[in-house]
C-alpha cells in the first residue's frame, strides 16, 4: 500500500526525522491560508499523488508571494499530472501540500528497503539526490552506497556514519544525518514498510538535515497490525476495479490482453496466464479467487472481469483441493446467468468432486466449453476468441 508525501512526512516526524513545516489542503483558498499561517517569504506548492516524478511533471512549484501560492495552487489542483510513474493518462491532483521553503545547499538520496538477494534490509544513500536518481542508478550505480543490516542489531552508528560520510555530508552535519538515517530505519521497521525513501534529503545553509520528500510502500500482509497506516489509504489513487475486488477478498490485476481468467491460487493463476501466452494469446487480467470461493465471490469475480471491455472470452481454471469443484461449478453457472454472459467460457476443473462439477455445468444448459488439461483449455479459449 502506498501513501501520500504529507502522510509519509507525518510518520517520519514521529520517528525524529526533521521535515519542513507544512499543511495538507484541498482547496486554493486553504492553500493561501496555509501559506499565511506558515509565514516567511517562500513556499512550496506540491501535488499529492501516489507517484514520483512530480517535480519534472510540473507538480512542484516554488512560490515567492501569496499571489504566486494562489496561482500555483490553482494550476496544480485538479490538473491531470503526468509523470514517468503515472503512465500516459496521468493522475488527477486532488490534494496539495503547502510547505515553508527550504534553503537547499545539497540534495541527497536515502532509502531503506527489503533486499531480496541478501534477505536483509538495505539502507542506500547517494550524493546525487534529487530528480535524476533513476538516471544515477542506471549509468553510475557506484554512486549509490549500500549497507546491509542485521535485523537483530539494527542500523548501527558506524553504518549510519559510513553512509553519511560516504555521500559527502560535511563533518559538522554528520551527526544530524546519522540521526535522520536511524529515524528512517526505525520508521521503516516499525511500520512494516517495504520501502521508505527520502529524495531529496537536504543539507540546509545552516547545516541542518531535512527530509524534503517522503515515499513509502507498506507490506499489505502486515497492515492488519497497523490501523494507523490503513487510515492513510486514499482509494482515489488506487485502481477502482482492484479496490472493488479487494472488498470481496479477490486479488485482481488488470492486464492488456483479451482473455479473462479466473483461477484459485496465485501460483495456478500465474501458470494459467503463461499457458494462455504459450498458445498465442494474452490474458486480460490476473484473478485469484483464493481458497474459499463462494457463489457470491465467483459472481463478483465475473462482474469485475466483464467490466473490462477488452475481454473477449473467459477461462476458468480450478484445482479442487479444499475447495470442491461442484461448489465452483454452481458459482460459475450462477455467475454466467446473473451477468448474462455473452462471451465464450471455457472451464477446466480437476480434483475433489470434478465429475459432479462437470455434470452441473452440463445440466445448466449454458454453452460452457469444458476441458481436461490446461493445454486443452488454452487451445479452446484461444480458438474461441479468434
Ligand atoms: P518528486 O519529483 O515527486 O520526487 O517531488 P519532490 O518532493 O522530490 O520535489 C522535486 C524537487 O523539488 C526536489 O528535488 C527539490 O529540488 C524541489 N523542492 C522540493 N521542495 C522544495 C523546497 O522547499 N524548496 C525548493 N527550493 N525546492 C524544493
Ligand atoms: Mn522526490
Amino acid at each position: 500500500m502506498k501513501i501520500h508525501e504529507y502522510q509519509g512526512k507525518e510518520l517520519l516526524k514521529k520517528f525524529g526525522v526533521v521535515v519542513p513545516r507544512g499543511f495538507f489542503c484541498n482547496s486554493v483558498d486553504d492553500a493561501v491560508k496555509a501559506a499565511e499561517s506558515l509565514g516567511g517569504k517562500v513556499w512550496v506548492v506540491k501535488a499529492q499523488i501516489h507517484a514520483g516524478g512530480r517535480g519534472k511533471g510540473g507538480g512542484v512549484k516554488v512560490a515567492k508571494s501569496l499571489d504566486e501560492v494562489r496561482q500555483y495552487a490553482g494550476q496544480i489542483l485538479g490538473m491531470q499530472l503526468v509523470t514517468h510513474q503515472t503512465g500516459p493518462v496521468g493522475q488527477k491532483v486532488r490534494r496539495l501540500l503547502i510547505e515553508e521553503g527550504a534553503d537547499i545547499k545539497k540534495e541527497y538520496y536515502v532509502a531503506a528497503l527489503t533486499d531480496r538477494a541478501t534477505q536483509k534490509v538495505a539502507m542506500m544513500a547517494s550524493s546525487e539526490g534529487g530528480m535524476d536518481i533513476e538516471e544515477v542508478a542506471h549509468s553510475t550505480p557506484e554512486k549509490i552506497l549500500k549497507v546491509f543490516i542485521d535485523p537483530a542489531i539494527g542500523l548501527t552508528d558506524a553504518q549510519a556514519s559510513e553512509l553519511a560520510n560516504g555521500i559527502g555530508v560535511p563533518a559538522a552535519s554528520v551527526g544530524k544525518a546519522v540521526e535522520a538515517l536511524k529515524g528512517l530505519y526505525k520508521c521503516y521497521m516499525e511500520t512494516d514498510a517495504s520501502l521508505a525513501e527520502i529524495n531529496p534529503m537536504i543539507l540546509e545553509g545552516n547545516g541542518n538535515i531535512k527530509a524534503l520528500d517522503a515515499k513509502f510502500n507498506f507490506d499489505g500482509n502486515a497492515l492488519y497490525r497497523h490501523p494507523e497506516i490503513v487510515a492513510y489509504r486514499d482509494l482515489d489513487e488506487e485502481d477502482a476495479d482492484e479496490v472493488e475486488a479487494s472488498k470481496f477478498d479477490l486479488t485482481y490485476i488488470a492486464l492488456d490482453g483479451n482473455i479473462g481468467c479466473l483461477v484459485n491460487g496465485a501460483g495456478l493463476a500465474m501458470a494459467t496466464m503463461d499457458t494462455i501466452k504459450l498458445f498465442g494469446a494474452e490474458p486480460a487480467n490476473f484473478l485469484d479467487v483464493g481458497g474459499g470461493a463462494t457463489t457470491e465471490k465467483v459472481t463478483e469475480a465475473f462482474k469485475i472481469m466483464l467490466k473490462n471491455p477488452k475481454v473477449k472470452g473467459i477461462l476458468v481454471n480450478i484445482f479442487g483441493g479444499i475447495m470442491r469443484c461442484d461448489t465452483i461449478a454452481n458459482g460459475v453457472v450462477a455467475a454466467a446467468r446473473e451477468t448474462h454472459l455473452s462471451v465464450p467460457l471455457v472451464v477446466r476443473m480437476k480434483g475433489t468432486n470434478d465429475d459432479l462439477g462437470k455434470q452441473i455445468l452440463k445440466d445448466s444448459g449454458l454453452p460452457i466449453i469444458t476441458a481436461d488439461s490446461m493445454a486443452e483449455a488454452a487451445t479452446k479459449i484461444v480458438a474461441a476468441v479468434k
